[in-house]
């Protein structure tokens, strides 16, 4: 079995992305993302902190907002300011989000040019269509771990197992763009570790911890595990239980698979909207 290793790809993207931010800074602009916090969550802190340690790496200034006491109308007259500020260029809003306000509420005031991590359904619908957009970043890093590890996507048995609209659709969207034939399961999907082990690629992403046993895997499947829930010790475990490590040919850990890819994809479309601001003007990823 290969561990696939996420740090490793997150620092080949981050050199990538270091370059096109030396570009548009060397154009006089500079790619800022601009972090909305509306809560007081650890797990959302440590997070917001990774973000900020990563964008400073690659020169990408990051403004966090922190605003844990806000409520509906503090929160969306936060992102329309942000949304009209020509010198913001990304735009994200942690979750959890305060009572009664709904992360596709949040998403829809996040100008589609600066939704650097997919929030705003238009995204997700330019994203059904076919249609170039700014992707979840953890479902996009699903894909470019796969891209980057030469694993053939095209014509290959995807199990996806979770249907959120941040990690399990648009995952779905991104791999049948790649030509995958894609199955995608829940809650409710019967016979679910049957439909599972048929998988040459399986994606995890329920939020139960080694809820993914052996009898879910096939022989030599790719397991992709987008799990991250925290232990009692203050550690990270995934979805996947580790003993599916002997059966997978290739599976994500946790912590350091998806998670570092997904903070460096990001950062990537963030100088991605840096770029189309500063050279070609234009408003689609
Ligand atoms: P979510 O919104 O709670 O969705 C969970 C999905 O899993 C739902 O579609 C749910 O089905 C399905 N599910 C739950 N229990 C199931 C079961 N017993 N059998 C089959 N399906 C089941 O969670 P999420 O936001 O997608 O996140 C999923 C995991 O990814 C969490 O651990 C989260 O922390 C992690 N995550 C990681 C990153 C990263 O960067 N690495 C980013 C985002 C999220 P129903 O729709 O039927 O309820």
């Amino acid at each position: 079995m290969r561990t696939i290793d996420g740090r490793a790809h997150a620092a080949a993207i981050s050199v990538e992305v270091a370059a096109n931010v030396a570009r548009i800074r060397a154009a006089g602009a500079v790619p800022r993302l601009a972090v909305v916090v509306p809560n007081r969550d650890e797990a959302t802190a440590w997070y917001v902190r990774n973000i900020g340690r990563a964008a400073a790496r690659v020169g990408i200034e990051c403004m966090v907002d922190d605003v844990p006491d806000a409520d509906r109308t503090t929160i969306m007259g936060r992102l329309d300011q942000l949304s009209a500020d020509p010198a913001v260029h990304g735009i994200i809003c942690q979750t959890p989000l305060p009572a009664g306000v709904t992360l596709s509420s949040v998403g829809e005031r996040i100008d589609p040019a600066k939704d650097v991590d997919g929030a705003n359904p238009t995204s997700l619908g330019r994203l059904a269509a076919g249609i170039a957009a700014y992707a979840p970043a953890t479902a996009a890093a699903v894909v470019e771990i796969l891209r980057r590890e030469d694993i053939e996507m095209r014509g290959a048995n995807v199990v996806v197992i979770g249907r959120s609209t941040v990690v399990g659709k648009p995952a779905a969207l991104l791999l049948i763009a790649a030509d995958a034939t894609v199955t995608v399961c829940h809650s409710r999907t019967k016979r679910l570790a049957d439909v599972a082990a048929g998988a040459d690629i399986l994606v995890v992403a329920i939020g139960r911890p080694g809820f993914v046993t052996g009898d879910y895997v096939k022989r030599g499947a790719t397991v992709i595990d987008v799990g991250t829930n925290p232990t009692p010790e203050g550690g990270l475990v995934g979805d996947v239980d580790p003993t599916v490590g002997a059966l997978a040919g290739a599976l994500t850990p946790v912590p350091g698979g998806v998670g570092p890819v997904t903070t460096a994809l990001l950062l990537s479309a963030t100088a991605t909207a840096a770029d189309l601001a500063t050279f070609a003007r234009s408003t689609a990823p």
